[in-house]
């Protein structure tokens, strides 16, 4: 054992409680001498063993628990079962057509620090912590014994890894012949039957906005014969799934030409290439700024979906990010038909579900329309939120639509 960190009285409520990390604050005394990412114990102040940690000597959050169970030793086997049953849970709720699905959800899985995603053949990690640096090694392992015929491909290229005092890095884990090249550039999965491609080299994140599957279903419901504006379409997914729903007219917007470029070879890739899909590069709060100008004819749409991406990356910048929600709420609402409706997301974990709803519906009051909620959409299934860890919960969506 590396060493001990010995939790203050008092304050190792949370961690009965199954909360898996140990904060700075919360700390009495650290015995031993524990580098980067080193597995130590944590224990009370009478010596109770209350968790077995990651150590991470330079963030906020100086340890993160990789097991509850005194008897459980952070090693091949347990990093092997953590995954197996992962897999189990997935098996249980995955639609069917569906091969590209989030396999650990870090914290929400017992795997604080990591996430791991699934893209047909092709694994791809992201090791957010020192914790999950430290184990690299032995977490490719227990990934190709789980998945032998997989691939594996790491994309730690995220800010976060600068808490922990690592570098960012990507590439091949296992397979391919160990090289960037090797990664097919072209790797088509299939979700509720759709196939769309995915770059896990140059994509977003791991390659694909996995968390959005339940709601890209649900815009089918929505989008038959009418018109559809896709805003932060990424690669097109909710305009896919609209056009293949039998949409009328879809648009997507992003600012990211790459994005869009693969967003139309997935309509071909589907055979939707008869369907009147336009591809615009820009910002989406001065495109909808111009459409609602008179001179281009007051253009309206019946479905409009707004996914932007993270506006929230810290208390301090909650207001100004609750004042773009709002914005683009607000021009949504001004741009739809009567009886139209918006779909509209957050995926910043900082802002409540309670907080994006009052923001929405301040929006749609400053545009003078009154809407309703008919539906409400979260992270797909294989993005679970651990009951006693709250903070896994960030995608919320409404679907809302014109009173009258
Ligand atoms: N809806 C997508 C995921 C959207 S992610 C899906 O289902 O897969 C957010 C997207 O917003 C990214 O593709 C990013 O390029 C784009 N983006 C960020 N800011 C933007 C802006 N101001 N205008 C247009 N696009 C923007």
């Amino acid at each position: 054992m590396a060493g001990q960190l010995i939790i203050k009285q008092g304050k190792e409520k949370a961690l009965l409680r199954k909360h898996p990390w140990v904060f700075t604050g919360a700390v009495a005394k650290i015995k031993g001498k524990p580098g980067l990412g080193d597995t130590v114990e944590v224990l009370d102040t009478r010596g109770n063993f209350l968790g077995r940690a990651a150590y991470s000597p330079h963030s906020q959050i100086c340890g993160r628990i990789w097991t509850f169970d005194a008897n459980e030793q952070v090693d091949f086997e347990f990093f092997k079962g953590r995954i197996e049953r992962a897999l189990r849970m997935r098996q249980a709720v995955l639609p069917e057509g569906t091969t590209g699905y989030r396999l650990i959800a870090g914290e929400s899985d017992a795997l604080p620090g990591i996430t791991i995603d699934i893209y047909a053949n092709w694994i791809v990690c992201q090791l957010l912590s020192a914790g999950a640096e430290l184990q690299r090694g032995v977490i490719v392992e227990a990934l190709r014994s789980v998945f032998p015929e997989h691939n594996v491909y790491e994309r730690s290229d995220v800010d976060v890894r600068k808490k922990e005092g690592l570098e960012q890095v990507t590439g091949v884990l296992h397979g391919g012949s160990h090289g960037k090249n090797d990664v097919p550039e072209e790797l088509v999965i299939e979700e509720n039957g759709l196939k769309l491609y995915v770059d896990i080299v140059k994509g977003h994140k791991t390659g694909y906005y996995l968390d959005q599957r339940d709601a890209r279903q649900a815009i089918k419901k929505y989008a038959k014969g009418k018109r559809v504006l896709n805003c932060f379409s990424y690669t097109g997914g909710f305009g896919l799934y609209a056009a293949a729903a039998g949409a009328s007219f879809v648009r997507n917007l992003d600012m990211s030409q790459p994005s869009l470029d693969i967003a139309k070879r997935n309509l071909t890739l589907n055979g939707l290439d008869d369907v009147d899909v336009e591809h615009v590069q820009g910002d989406v709060f001065q495109l909808l700024r111009e459409y609602l100008s008179e001179d281009k004819g007051g253009e309206k749409f019946d479905v409009i979906v707004l996914d932007p991406p993270k506006f929230v990356d810290s208390k301090a910048s909650l207001t100004r990010a609750c004042r773009g929600y709002k914005d683009i709420n607000r021009l949504a609402a001004k741009l739809l038909n009567p009886g139209g409706i918006l779909m509209t997301f957050s995926c910043s974990g900082l802002l409540s579900t309670e907080l994006f709803q009052k923001v929405v519906a301040d929006g749609v009051l400053d545009a003078g329309r009154e809407m309703q909620i008919i539906d409400r959409t979260y992270q797909a299934a294989d993005h679970p939120v651990s009951l006693p860890y709250p903070e896994g919960l960030y995608l919320k969506g409404l679907v809302v639509r014109l009173v009258g």
